[in-house]
């Protein structure tokens, strides 16, 4: 399996860097910005940089698309019917792709933005996902474009993927979203460990990622809108009953918008 690396670019986003330690090539994940990428690539000299992967047409996931292509000849892959400038291979539901030589499965997960893939990996070790703004650390990304319907099958998805895959997201969220996780279940015991910790490493300057499936299914609200606690949060938030499932989710979503 690849070797992850996370450049900090911006605030608060993640370009992850996948390197293939057999052939020496380097995959790129969401380079918002080229300037972490080209400064990471001339500290490494003896690393190519073969292949941009993209989930979705932010701009800060795409801003540093152009000028990467144009100083490294790389080829970009991203999502079909999306106007981002330079894709040379457009990825659909179910394709097939070799990442640093492992087979990779693409995923349609519309919410975010209407055209939001995601990459996953089957390792037998360590299945990895890159879940770019849908699935983060604790939470999950805001609906610009989708309905929060479209969000909620993504994530159920997302969930049913081994429970031990690791999960790189693009963004350092993850002490607010586990603040928010807190006012949904004061009672759980998981979520509040788990922020202690985040809060640990987010007081040094360190990151919180990756995380695996079977760490959000305990402690991220937007995987747990069948369990009765967050039902009841739900509901009580709202003003009204609400249903397991999507309603409680499309509850949970609203609250944390104003959060
Ligand atoms: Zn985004």
């Amino acid at each position: 399996m690849p070797t992850f690396i996370a450049l900090p670019a911006f605030q608060d986003n993640y370009i992850w860097l996948l390197l293939d330690e057999t052939t020496l090539q380097v995959t790129a994940v969401d380079p918002g910005d080229a300037k972490p990428v080209i400064t990471w690539l001339s500290r490494h000299p003896e690393y190519q940089l073969s292949t941009i992967l993209l989930t979705h047409h932010h701009r800060d996931h795409t801003g540093g698309v152009l000028t990467l292509k144009g100083a490294t000849g790389c080829k970009v892959w991203g999502p079909v019917n999306s106007d981002i400038q330079g894709i040379d291979r457009p990825l659909e539901d179910g394709y097939q792709v070799s990442i640093c030589g492992q087979d990779v499965q693409v995923m349609s997960v519309p919410g975010h933005t209407l055209d939001h893939i995601a990459f996953f990996c089957n390792d037998l070790q360590e299945p990895w996902l890159l879940s770019g703004d849908t699935l983060f650390a604790g939470g999950c990304g805001r609906l610009f474009e989708g309905t929060a319907q479209q969000m909620y099958t993504s994530l159920q998805r997302l969930a049913q993927l081994p429970d031990d895959t690791s999960v790189y997201c693009t963004h350092e969220y993850t002490q607010a979203n586990l603040q928010f996780a807190q006012a949904v279940e004061p009672d759980n015991a998981d979520i509040r460990v788990r922020l202690e910790v985040v809060e640990d490493l987010r007081s040094s300057g360190r990151i919180t990622l990756p995380t695996t499936l079977a760490l959000e299914k305990r402690t991220n609200p937007f995987l747990r809108s069948e369990h009765p606690a967050v039902i009841e949060a739900a509901a009580q938030h709202a003003g009204t009953s609400v249903k397991p499932g999507v309603e409680t989710f499309t509850a949970i979503r609203h609250w944390k918008d104003t959060f």
